[in-house]
């Protein structure tokens, strides 16, 4: 089973008893469409390359689509279509006002130079522009895995120029640079999220009891899977609380310490150009996955889809797993995991951090102004990053409450999953209610 078809599957198993007519919900759930793009770029040899990507369209029951674009070797239609369809789920559950996109170039970035990466960035903005699919109120792009503001800074740059300076050319991608237009707290707002979900989780005396877990983040013992953007956050926020990360498990090996490792170290560590396998005062492990199986009280994948599947759901230990990656368990392994008594967090919740702060970076570019500039009359009393900060834990918390109300509805015999997932259909289904359908 594909990521897609995991998807389906949990879309399936939550609208079952919501009274949702059969039509609406075949539109509520499909992928309204998909591009398949081919396009050359010229090495830094002076030969050419043929790149492939796609972008998917969810939904447009709200203007515009939101979603991240990925680089990887591995991105092929499913799985975008499958992004795609997370991201409309995900934005409704949070009141964020957009529908679900996705895009996806096939490329590992370390196959290429900084100035060949930027020409594949620009040349798959100018296709997406080309056929009206990439705009403030069209598709709004963000970082994915493999990219990061750099790329998003090129496709403002981009679009800016093909659009003619449009005014409001900066909000049509986030997560870029602050200087670019950028938000503060967009880099960390991800795993700050997935700090956000876990602390709310955390302070639930009945739902720790039922794993024979204290309350409380101190002392949690914490592996992350992917040390990137959302895993070295993640991980950065939880340390600061009190947990402790033992281990951490990267393409090319895995590192442990019960004792606890600092995320801080790692990270400049490996920013130096060494690597883990060097790092001091742990256990060192080739196998990626050796650390991911151990003994923890969280487990955080935040790398790619599908790493807990039927192969391996077995060999998990972990009495928590808070999907900082989108996908990253298969629809069997999430009801093997279920039965077994682990609370899963799901990324339609948990990773939304990402796109709730994307969407107060699009607004900032709208309004022309930066938080907080006006309302303080210049006196820059309230600082732009406290105001995120602030809205974005207060929108996690919101969403944390509207899912635990709904699985106390149905006496707590639903998964946080399908929890997330009845709220976010019941959202949409009530858009497309009152909206009606064109023509
Ligand atoms: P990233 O590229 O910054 O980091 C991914 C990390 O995973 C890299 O360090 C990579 O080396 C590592 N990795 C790759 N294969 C691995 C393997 N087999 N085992 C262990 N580590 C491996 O990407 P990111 O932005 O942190 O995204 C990670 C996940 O989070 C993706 O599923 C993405 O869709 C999801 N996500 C990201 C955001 C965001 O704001 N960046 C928002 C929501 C969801």
């Amino acid at each position: 089973m594909n990521f897609l078809q995991t998807f389906n599957h949990f879309y399936d198993t939550a609208i079952k008893d919501l009274s949702i007519p059969k039509g609406l919900s075949d539109q509520i759930k499909s992928c309204d469409s998909v591009y398949h793009l081919r396009f050359p770029i010229t090495l830094d040899n002076g030969e050419i390359k043929v790149i492939d990507a796609w972008h998917g369209e969810h939904s447009h029951h709200m203007s515009p689509l939101k979603g991240g674009i990925r680089f990887s070797s591995v991105v092929n239609e499913d799985e975008v279509r499958a992004l795609a369809s997370l991201m409309t789920f995900k934005c409704a559950l949070v009141n964020v006002p957009f529908g679900g996109g996705k895009g996806g170039i096939k490329i590992d970035s370390k196959d290429y130079s900084i100035t060949e990466l930027e020409r594949i960035t620009r040349r798959y903005t100018f296709e997406l522009y080309s056929r009206n699919s990439l705009g403030p109120n069209t598709y709004v792009p963000a970082t994915d895995y493999g990219t990061t503001s750099r790329e998003m800074s090129w496709i403002y740059s981009t679009y800016k120029t093909l659009s003619n300076s449009n005014i409001d050319s900066a909000a049509s991608v986030t997560s870029k640079n602050i200087a670019q237009g950028g938000v503060s707290g967009r880099k960390e707002a991800t795993g700050r999220g997935v700090f956000i979900g876990l602390r709310e989780l955390l302070e639930d005396k009945e739902e720790m009891a039922k794993i024979n877990l204290k309350t409380g983040i101190k002392d949690k013992k914490v592996i992350i899977q992917g040390f990137g953007n959302v895993g070295f956050h993640a991980a950065y926020f939880l340390e600061a609380a009190g947990a402790k990360i033992i281990g951490i498990c990267e393409y090319n090996g895995s590192i442990y310490n019960s004792d606890g490792l600092s995320p801080d170290s790692v990270k400049s560590w490996l920013k130096n150009g060494k690597n883990l396998s060097e790092y001091e005062n742990c256990k060192f492990y080739d196998d990626p996955y050796h650390v991911f199986y151990e003994e923890c009280d969280i487990l955080v994948p935040a790398a790619l889809e599908e790493v807990i599947n039927e192969s391996n759901m077995y060999k998990i230990k972990a009495k928590i797993i808070a999907e900082g990656a989108n996908g990253p368990i298969t629809y069997e392994a999430d009801k093997y995991l279920a039965k077994n008594n682990t609370i899963i967090l799901p990324d339609l919740y948990l990773n939304s951090g990402g796109v709730i702060v994307s969407y107060f970076e699009w607004l900032k570019n709208l309004n022309h102004v930066r938080w907080g500039r006006i309302e303080n009359q210049g006196k820059n009393t309230v600082k732009e990053v406290d105001l995120i900060n602030n809205a974005l834990n207060e929108t996690m918390c919101q969403a944390f409450e509207e899912i635990r109300t709904k699985r106390r509805d149905l006496k707590n015999k639903i998964t946080y999953r399908e929890a997330a997932y009845k709220i976010g259909i019941e959202k949409i289904a009530h858009t497309y209610t009152e909206m009606g359908i064109f023509p």
